[in-house]
């Protein structure tokens, strides 16, 4: 039978749920060395949360020697690879059975609608895991052309500790984008979640051990960036720091692979990915994209369509239609309420900040169209409206800077020279779409946008099977696909002679 989700159900799990916030080092939970701990204001009301261990250097240390250790041992990388992939697929079902609960510790901590969390971040982190635990026993090296006295084996080898430093905004997905491939490929992990939205990592690494995985090989330290991330970030014994954040400390985290050990870096970034619109378009199917695009989690999307760059003569009409399909499809209520398809925003200060880039917006010559304000604060929580603005320019702060909250600016153009070249010109390189009925010119666009993907007529279709990441400073190295595997690895090549020829 299928479970009926009301509020009053969700309400009634969350008062049952005490949530565990101690690290999880080789195995099991550990309060900080330091005894130190720090409260999560929750998103949804503005009250306090759950109590986490606030991370340290002693800490990281802790989790890295655990994870060495493990590596050194060969007991996860040396072992029959489809006993791992037994491991690795239990670990998706142990994902699939425990989703209300990692759905809710999502909420708590992010503010997201529930039925989201469960329908899709929990789904996608199990897909996740599932497709790279799927992939260990298909994996094949190379054997090198050579001459007939040779031979020389290619092997893909791990890296050994990879510390992964991941964001708020999607904390399911965005971990299981790199524990999947990154385990699967027989490394050890320490992850160092945002401290806004730690608990469903906690629970992560729980089912981990549950799974099989042995201990060590996936350790969670929680706290905050200055404090944990960068010790992770500047450790001696880590190979590998995979980094989902802003650009800002994406900068910093190849500083400090460079301060330390050169070790590898992978860094996906910020972005503010163009929705091109040209006047022969399905409008109906382009307003679709263009609202979902952007206010989907309530714009806290790193490849949300923010920018909809849009042919002068359907500007208006493509607006209206935006409106239309935001009042009636994009409820914007309270996190537990199944119906509600946005949520809060992750916290009171980002709140302040996405409500001062709309009031920059209006002062530098934008002009509101609709929503963009706070609402709903007889909650305690935090909730803007989806709104859109006209009459940008790709000058302004609300076209060049990420606002990370539910705010679309539209810029329009007139020539298909002028809206490639609004397109292009931004430090982002993310994603982009292009709508328009000319096969010809959606395939001479899209390959002229400068992003990592481009949709044609379609905005955020995705699959484990297509490599995610972005061009410029949106950073480098891929999530997903098989190609995700060749990121966690390095090539050793082991050559043997064979008397002579
Ligand atoms: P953030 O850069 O502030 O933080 C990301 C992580 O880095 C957190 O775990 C944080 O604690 C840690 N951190 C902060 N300072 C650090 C330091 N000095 N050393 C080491 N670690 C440090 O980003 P955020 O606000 O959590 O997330 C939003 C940003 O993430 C946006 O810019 C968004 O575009 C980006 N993002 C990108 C993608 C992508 O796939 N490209 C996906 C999601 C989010």
């Amino acid at each position: 039978m299928t479970q009926e989700y009301t509020r009053a159900y969700w309400e009634n799990l969350l008062a049952g749920l005490k949530p565990e916030g101690r690290h999880f080092i080789d195995g099991a939970h550990r309060p900080s060395a330091s005894g130190a701990t720090f409260t999560r204001t929750r998103p949804m009301d503005g009250k306090p949360g759950a109590e986490l261990a606030r991370g340290g250097g002693a800490d990281v240390d802790a989790a890295v020697a655990a994870a060495r250790a493990v590596f050194e041992s060969g007991i996860w990388r040396k072992k029959e690879p489809r006993e791992k992939k037994k491991n690795m697929l239990k670990w998706a079902d142990l994902i699939r059975q425990h989703g209300e609960e990692l759905a809710m510790l999502e909420t708590l901590d992010v503010g997201k609608p529930i039925m989201a969390s469960l329908n899709v971040d929990v789904r996608l982190a199990a897909d996740g895991i599932q497709y790279y635990g799927e992939m260990i026993d298909k994996l094949y090296d190379e054997i090198a052309p050579t001459g007939p006295n040779a031979r020389a084996l290619v092997r893909k080898v791990p890296l050994g500790v990879v510390g992964a430093i991941t964001p708020w905004n999607y904390p399911l997905i965005i971990d299981a984008w790199k524990l999947g491939p990154a385990i699967a490929a027989g490394n050890s992990v320490v992850l160092k979640p945002a401290e806004q939205s730690s608990l469903s990592a906690i629970k992560l690494a729980e089912l981990a051990i549950e799974a099989g995985l042995p201990a060590g090989v996936f350790n969670v330290v929680t706290g905050y960036g200055e404090e944990a991330g960068k010790p992770l970030a500047l450790h001696m014994d880590v190979d590998m720091i995979a980094f989902t954040g802003s650009t800002e400390v994406g900068k910093l985290i190849m500083g400090y692979a460079a301060q330390s050990n050169v070790k590898r870096v992978a860094l996906e970034l910020g972005g503010k990915s163009p929705l091109v619109v040209f006047e022969d378009a399905d409008l109906d199917a382009a307003a679709s994209a263009a609202a979902w695009g952007c206010f989907y989690n309530s714009g806290e999307t790193c490849h949300a369509s923010t920018r909809l760059i849009v042919q002068r003569s359907v500007q208006e009409a493509l607006i209206e239609k935006i409106q239309a399909v935001t009042r009636r499809e994009i409820t914007l209520g309270h996190p537990l309420d199944p119906s509600a398809q946005i949520g809060a925003l992750i916290e009171e200060d980002h709140m302040k900040k996405v409500l001062s880039m709309i009031a920059a917006g209006e002062k530098e010559g934008g002009r509101r169209v609709f929503g963009a304000e706070r609402v709903m604060d007889e909650t305690g929580g935090y909730y803007v409206s989806p709104g859109v603005f006209v009459d940008v320019t790709n000058d302004m702060k609300l076209a060049r800077q990420e606002v990370f909250g539910p705010v679309l600016a539209a810029i329009p153009f007139e020539t298909e020279e002028e809206a490639l070249r609004i397109a292009n010109d931004t430090v982002y390189g993310l994603a982009g779409a292009v709508f328009t009925r000319d096969m010809d010119r959606a395939h001479r666009f899209s390959e002229a946008i400068h992003a990592g993907t481009v949709w044609i007529n379609t905005y955020d279709m995705s699959s484990f099977a297509t490599p995610f990441g972005g061009f410029k400073q949106s950073g480098f190295g891929r999530d997903r696909s098989a190609h995700a595997i060749d990121k966690y690895c390095d090539y050793k090549t082991i050559w043997q002679q064979f008397g002579s020829a």
